[in-house]
């Protein structure tokens, strides 16, 4: 496969202007006075994060979207990518074609454009980095830091649909796991109402965890407000699994109470699920009020 004649033909029609037709050294960017830029960077291996038999689309489309659910997290709208790839030598050029068929739906849904990037290939496997820069208006970003006691925490969506169809691959969640949906919209909604905020990607308890540590407080959760879906108890799974597994790129938010008002007034599609206390770390509580013992809390970073 010639590495030029394939990004002019995958990558090049994905470009935002500044990307000069990703035929140049390097790509412009021209930031507006207004706005601070929003940068994140995340790589996905073959074997770690995703199954090798795994459709190139559908690999794309998640590199995208756990990118993308940072930028959501922090209430900022996506602009622009730039794609790093390491290919397993020899790869076919029809990876790359249906991978960049994935990145270009993805992109069509979640917004923004390709700036430029690098193609090298190794012995080994497929090692993909995406860098996702976005714009949030001055001062306005959502952070982990803010929480503060007496906030309550709310969660968005449903939390451990991707596990479910990641052990149970006949459930309808499958897609949820395969193509996760980062909350842009509602990240950008947060912002002016939300204290801190984080996306669940690690766990739902883990990332709560880590709005608790930057804001230097304690969160409580109440396990029987945590919404899970329905066909959990049906399959076995308990809800101490759902709620320490990742990849649900939800969002997590703390809301003062005087804010609260604003929030159910825009009905958006989150639910309560505790409240900030003094304190550090997490605790969830069962319905008589005891606080669960859990394993693991989530997804260590190895
Ligand atoms: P250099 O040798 O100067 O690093 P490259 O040959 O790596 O240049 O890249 C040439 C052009 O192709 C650049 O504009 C770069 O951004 C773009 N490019 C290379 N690989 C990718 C990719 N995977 N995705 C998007 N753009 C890419
Ligand atoms: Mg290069």
């Amino acid at each position: 496969m010639e590495e030029f004649d394939a990004i002019a033909r995958y990558f090049a029609p994905l470009a935002s202007p500044g990307g000069l037709g990703l035929q140049d050294d390097a790509a412009l960017l021209s930031p507006s006075s207004d706005k601070e830029l929003v940068l994140t960077t995340d790589t996905i291996i073959e074997s770690v994060h995703f199954l090798p038999d795994t459709a190139p689309e559908d690999i794309a489309w998640k590199l995208l979207g756990v990118n993308v659910s940072d930028l959501a997290a922090m209430g900022a709208m996506p602009l622009h990518y730039l794609l790093a790839l390491t290919l397993p030598r020899g790869s076919k050029e029809n990876w790359l074609q249906r991978f960049s068929t994935g990145l270009k739906d993805g992109m069509v849904a979640y917004g923004g454009s390709l700036l430029g990037g690098d193609t090298t290939s190794h012995n080994g496997a497929f090692v993909l980095t995406l860098t996702a820069i976005g714009e949030v208006p001055r001062g306005q970003a959502l952070q982990r830091k803010g929480a503060a006691v007496g906030d309550a925490v709310f969660v968005s969506g449903i939390i451990g649909e991707s596990y479910l169809g990641l052990n149970h691959p006949t459930s309808p969640y499958l897609q949820r796991y395969l193509r996760p949906t980062p909350r842009i919209a509602l990240g950008q909604a947060l912002r002016g109402i939300a204290s801190a905020c984080a996306d669940v990607s690690d766990g739902l308890v883990a990332d709560v965890g880590h709005i608790a540590c930057a804001s230097g407080v304690s969160i409580s959760l109440n396990l029987q407000e945590i919404p899970l879906p329905v066909e959990a108890k049906a399959l076995g799974i308990p809800a101490t699994d759902l709620i320490t597994a990742g990849d649900d790129y939800e969002l997590v938010f703390t809301v003062p109470s005087s804010r609260v008002a604003a929030l159910e007034a825009k009905q958006l599609p989150v639910t309560r699920i505790g409240a900030v206390v003094a304190g550090s770390g997490v605790t969830v509580y069962d319905t008589a009020g005891q606080p669960v013992i859990l394993a693991k809390k989530g997804w260590v970073h190895g």
